[in-house]
């Protein structure tokens, strides 16, 4: 049987692999996330309208400071609200805190520093617009900066807010990261553990290039079965044999940089003088979905790659990748707009593909 496509979903239906209580009570755990998105696109809606309607008044003034409040309490508010829910309220089916407070503070500070940036950005270019100090290309080139820097710096911040410490050398886990990373003729990265209060689930992620490469695996999933690490180390190390983070970071930049240049020229042509925020706002929404879709796509196909590879090199049954998947946050049955927004592919997906590239048949 030849291999699946990296870039097409398997069709598969996630009640072969999870019970319908589990993923009710998946659905019940995502649940606040969707009100917030909700709430957050109709907050900047009527932001922007409101912005609007102020302006034909002529209350220009006025009609900044709403559009900007709009805009900002739109974009923070929900989210803080969902992340609270989240991170503090326990889940009754998994009953896990994965977050500690110190990380959830600073995070949250972080993600209104950034969109509160961008906000700031915007406004001074458009304070600026008539004496016309950033042309439009430098804007868009400084928004095109922020995805790349944030790939550089972003993961060693996250080591840090997670307080990653080097895993002991006698632990059986350097044996298996030495072991992938030749195989796919990469030197040998540091090996680091997540801090269990800061990072209860599951997981594991990549950081670095070429000579500085970390995997950072947390310490569930260090003390879990060793086949398990092996595979989701096997799966990491081939984000670093192909460069994922790196080609994902420049595809948002390019992604970002359009956006922005197309939205200020487009603003620029339907609107003049103080119009433009509302439409800049709106315009840049409009632009930015089809670039969100086709990356999260590309993303797809990079985890579906890794997946296939971990696989090659450390294979392992579906029900431990089962549990893995139970294990941290999982969204066992999204709906088909959330698959095409998603980072990952489907749970039920991953695990079909697994089924089918194990030898023999399936215990399933
Ligand atoms: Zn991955």
């Amino acid at each position: 049987m030849s291999e699946p496509s990296i870039w097409w979903p398997i069709p598969v239906s996630s009640s072969r692999w999870f019970s319908e209580e589990q993923r009710r009570a998946s659905r019940r755990y995502h649940e606040p996330i969707q009100r917030a998105a909700v709430m957050r696109s109709t907050g900047q809606l009527f932001g922007v309208l409101a912005a609007w309607w102020l302006i034909d008044r002529n209350q220009p003034t006025i009609a900044w400071w709403w559009a900007v409040g709009a805009v900002l309490g739109a974009v923070t508010l929900p989210r803080v609200a969902a992340d609270a829910w989240h991170e503090f309220v326990h889940e009754p089916r998994f009953g896990i805190a994965s977050v500690s407070p110190a990380a959830f503070v600073i995070t949250t500070v972080g993600r209104l520093g950034v969109e509160g940036g961008l906000l700031a950005i915007g406004l001074a270019l458009l304070r600026e617009a008539d004496g016309a100090r950033w042309s439009t290309a430098g804007v868009a080139c400084a928004a095109a900066a922020v995805p790349l820097v944030s790939a550089l710096v972003g993961p060693r911040v996250v080591l840090i807010l997670h307080r990653a410490v080097d895993v002991p050398l006698d632990h059986e886990a350097h044996h298996h990261v030495a072991a992938l990373a030749a195989a796919h003729q990469l030197p040998t990265p540091r090996l680091v553990e997540l801090d269990q209060a800061s990072f209860e689930g599951a997981n594991a992620y990549v950081t670095g290039q070429r000579s500085d490469l970390t995997v950072a695996v947390s310490h569930r999933l260090l003390s879990g079965p060793d086949a398990l690490l092996r595979h989701v180390v096997g799966h990491e190390i081939t984000h670093l044999r192909h460069r994922h983070l790196l080609w994902s970071a420049l595809a948002a930049s390019v992604s970002i940089g359009v956006t922005v240049a197309a939205a200020l020229v487009i603003a620029t042509r339907l609107a003049g003088g103080s119009a433009r925020l509302p439409v800049l706002v709106l315009v840049a929404a409009c632009v930015s979905q089809p670039f969100r879709l086709v990356l999260a796509w590309l993303s797809r196909a990079n985890e579906r790659l890794a997946d296939r590879s971990a696989m090659r090199h450390a294979p392992i049954s579906p029900e431990l990748i089962k549990q893995l998947h139970l294990s941290d946050r999982p969204l066992l049955e999204p709906p088909r707009l959330a698959r095409w927004q998603s980072s990952h592919p489907a749970p039920g997906e991953r695990l079909e593909a697994a089924a089918r590239s194990t030898d023999g048949p399936s215990v399933f």
